[in-house]
């Protein structure tokens, strides 16, 4: 079966809701109406009983109602007050007086009963053919052996039609009120729901040619708003993402095209004639200069991709980031004296972080490496570590070309290489920082660069110190 679309269980469970408020409170209502009329009745019998009580005379041998027949109003108020009203004798139980109404009604009462009301019941309850009505039981007595049980009566009719009134009204009303609000619950979730139609008619139009579309926000600021929203900052995130994947496409492309041409050329050169064993040895070493950058770009992706994936695996130790930072920067130097570049260090001793000494070395690494690679023959790279509160901060410094300023914040991002024109004669493929800030990261730990295009870059990487009791 297939499932109801979210509009049909909108208005469904509405009405439901509906239907269950109105009938619990409708229930409550009827039950309460026909309690305080009947109260008020109650009350209109006690006042008609103390009424007659006070026109009432004990006799030998029956109760009178006494009144002046003359004064028509007081004939008229004993009269209605009158119209069910039952003197039995006691204890025989015996019928003495009873109105015409209750008469005709055939209000009957065993002599039992007669002596159980007179004994307990101030109130009682008589359900006859056509009418129920609730009595006022009174016991009066002349003397010992004249007593009396007098009963005045009011029909309970008013309380039971008005309490059948409102179920009727009830049982019409509230299918009707649901309705009507059914109607108008779906009618409302059709319009709720519109924009979320529009939304998905624009969602299906997007592919990944046009990741440049947005949504259509209404600016209502509601939860439509809110899935479109997020919907088009997925968007703007996918569409970074495949950014950086043309850009490394294009960028990678040309990294692999240019060795590989440089080796196509120098094995057809060398293949054009027949040479020395000197010559075919010299093409061999500069062929396999060209294979190490391959490979050392092919190690950093393979090496990115698997940390995405999280299949690297990491060792958690104390490590001497001032041993670290002395013995790479010693294994630098020659490479940083063929360019004639100072390397000067200033490492606070004993500094512990927390981590893969691995991993650290290549972060250290790369960011070395970078500022040789891009400071000019004869400039000056510095490095700095010291305990800054709870952090390692390690900066590498240099006067080199420097970045500008709109490429600074993207020097982060894969495969990202500021002005490839300028750094043509550089190798690289843009990945160093990406890999660096990820391991870092990794250590819980930042990166950070700072730089001015033709004077220097500083990098500086913050790693939480490690105080483990052993140090
Ligand atoms: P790669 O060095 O392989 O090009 P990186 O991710 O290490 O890639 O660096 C990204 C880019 O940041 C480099 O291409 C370069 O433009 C810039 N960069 C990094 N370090 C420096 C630096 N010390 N001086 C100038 N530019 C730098």
């Amino acid at each position: 079966m297939r499932p109801l679309s979210v509009r049909a269980r909108l208005t469904l469970f509405y009405s439901l809701m509906l239907t269950v408020v109105l009938a619990f409170f409708g229930f409550l209502f009827y039950k309460s109406l026909g309690l305080v009329i009947e109260q008020r009745l109650t009350a209109d019998l006690r006042e008609r009983a103390v009424f007659l009580t006070n026109h009432e005379r004990v006799e030998d041998g029956g109760v009178q109602l006494v009144f002046n027949p003359n004064d028509r109003e007081e004939a008229y108020l004993v009269h209605s007050a009158a119209r069910y009203y039952q003197v039995f004798q006691l204890p025989s139980g015996v019928l003495l007086v009873q109105s015409q109404e209750l008469e005709l009604l055939g209000a009957q009462l065993s002599p039992d009963a007669v002596r159980s009301l007179a004994r307990a019941q101030e109130f009682s309850d008589m359900q006859l053919e056509n009418e129920r009505l609730r009595f006022h039981n009174d016991v009066i007595s002349k003397d010992n052996a004249n007593s009396y049980l007098v009963r005045v009566g009011i029909p309970l009719t008013p309380a039971d039609d008005a309490q059948r009134g409102f179920l009727r009204s009830l049982l019409f009303l509230v299918p009707v009120g649901v309705l009507l609000a059914a109607v108008a619950g779906w009618e409302m979730s059709r319009r709720a729901l519109r924009p979320m139609k529009s939304l998905a008619t624009a969602a299906r139009q997007i592919d990944i040619e046009q990741l440049q579309e947005r949504l259509p926000t209404r600016g209502a600021g509601d939860e439509v708003d809110e899935v479109a929203q997020a919907f088009n900052e997925t968007l703007a995130r996918l569409e970074n993402s495949v950014g950086q994947m043309k850009q490394f496409t294009a960028s990678i492309s040309h990294e692999l095209r240019t060795p590989l041409t440089t080796l196509r050329g120098e094995a057809e050169i060398a293949l054009l004639e027949a040479r020395s064993v000197d010559e075919y040895k010299l093409v061999l070493a500069s062929q396999l200069e060209e294979f190490d950058k391959l490979s050392h770009m092919i190690n950093q992706l393979l090496v990115l991709a698997n940390a995405e994936a999280g299949e690297i695996e990491w060792t958690d130790q104390s490590v001497d980031l001032s041993d670290m930072i002395v013995s790479l920067v010693e294994q630098l130097e020659p490479v940083a004296s063929v360019k004639g570049i100072t390397m000067t260090t200033t490492a606070e001793p004993h500094v512990h972080v927390c981590g893969d000494a691995s991993w650290i070395e290549r972060v250290v690494l790369n960011l070395l490496d970078n500022a040789i690679k891009f400071t000019p023959d004869g400039g000056n790279v510095t490095v700095r570590m010291a305990a800054k509160g709870a952090e390692a901060a390690l900066s590498v410094q240099d006067n080199g070309i420097g970045i500008p300023a709109e490429a600074l914040p993207h020097i982060f991002e894969r495969f990202y290489r500021a002005e490839p024109s300028r750094s043509k004669q550089i190798e690289g493929v843009g990945l160093g920082l990406a890999l660096a800030q990820w391991i870092v990261e990794k250590h819980r730990g930042r990166i950070t660069g700072e730089s001015q295009l033709g004077k220097g870059s500083c990098f500086t990487v913050y790693l939480p110190l490690d105080h483990s009791p052993n140090l």
